[in-house]
């Protein structure tokens, strides 16, 4: 049986527990899915009870997404440039530290775009943690400019200057979250990925200074929030005729990629399947926290 598990610091309303759960049962998988709740200060508690103790992996979300780096004995090249870890294979006491938030977005785009084709050019709304794996993995997959738009412009021009350095052949264009910056990014990129908060539970009608009128049904969007399944900002692209996602594709892939890591897989589907009936039977509070 392998121990596997969540790393963080209050998981009482998580979701990724029962899925995980329920997926072992229904698929007869040898392993057993834990919430590991550890407060900051107990960080380096738990690694090294982690190195001692028969549990073969475990997903790592907020707070400790970063601050784990340190304790790790390897990071994959995803981990250097996003800065995040969200997966550790505990191989033979040796820690290794994944970010599967870059698998688990490449699969929207490939929905999206197909494999063959990725945009040529997109534009990010938001420069946070998300922002940062959402960057990395367009740069990474074939797309030439990315445009970065955030309420706080300076952090937008501190993304693109660490990004510029890892991708010096691309465009990186920071700028703020003002309607004309948009338009002009608009007018060439072909991608629209939401990174910001803006419209997640429990504050669903907060509104983002998008000029919907520059949409045009050639536009393709993403956006990572999947709690409410439909944010105020997709419904108004969906009217303009854009194709759209939410989050809950990434969030699945990103799980599915977990369990590859640790030796289980192909289960992005039985998970899909598992979540929508998770779904119909909770509360939107009970989704808030992340997979
Ligand atoms: P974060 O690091 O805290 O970044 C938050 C971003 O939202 C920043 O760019 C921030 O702008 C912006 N923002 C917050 N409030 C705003 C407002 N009122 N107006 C304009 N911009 C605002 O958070 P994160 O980790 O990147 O997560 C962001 C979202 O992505 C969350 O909804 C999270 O659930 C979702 N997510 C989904 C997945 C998935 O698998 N689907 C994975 C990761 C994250 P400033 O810099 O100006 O503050």
């Amino acid at each position: 049986m392998n121990l596997l598990g969540l790393l963080g610091a209050s998981l009482k309303h998580s979701f990724s527990p029962v899925m995980m759960n329920r997926l072992a049962r229904q698929g007869d998988l040898p392993f057993a899915y834990f919430p590991f709740e550890i407060p900051a200060e107990k960080l380096p508690h738990f690694v090294e009870a982690v190195r001692l103790l028969p549990i073969s992996g475990f997903n790592v979300t907020i707070p400790h997404k970063v601050a784990i780096l340190s304790f790790l004995d390897e990071l994959t090249p995803e981990v250097q440039a996003v800065g995040a870890v969200n997966t550790v294979l505990n191989r033979d006491g040796k820690l290794i530290g994944y970010n599967t938030d870059t698998a688990g977005f490449l699969g929207s785009v490939n929905r999206l775009f197909g494999k063959e084709n990725p945009p040529r050019a997109a534009l990010i709304l938001g420069s946070g943690g998300a922002a940062r794996a959402v960057l990395y993995t367009l740069l990474k997959s074939g797309t030439k400019t990315v445009f970065l738009s955030n309420r706080r412009e300076e952090r937008a021009r501190k993304l693109a200057e660490d990004f510029g350095r890892l991708f010096p052949e691309k465009e990186i264009v920071p700028g703020p979250l003002k309607a004309a910056f948009l338009k002009q990014a608009l007018a060439r990129a072909t991608l629209i990925v939401q990174t910001t908060s803006v419209g997640m539970w429990p504050h669903e009608e907060e509104e983002l200074p998008f000029p919907f009128e520059a949409l045009h049904p050639g536009h393709k969007v993403i956006d990572l929030i999947y709690n409410p399944e439909e944010t105020r900002f997709l419904r108004d692209v969906r009217k303009r005729g854009a194709e759209a996602l939410n989050g809950l594709p990434m969030l699945i892939g990103q799980a599915a990629k977990s369990l590859e890591i640790w030796g289980f897989p192909g289960l992005e589907a039985n998970l899909l399947k598992i979540a929508g009936d998770l779904r119909e039977k909770t509360t939107p509070q009970t989704l808030e926290e992340k997979c």
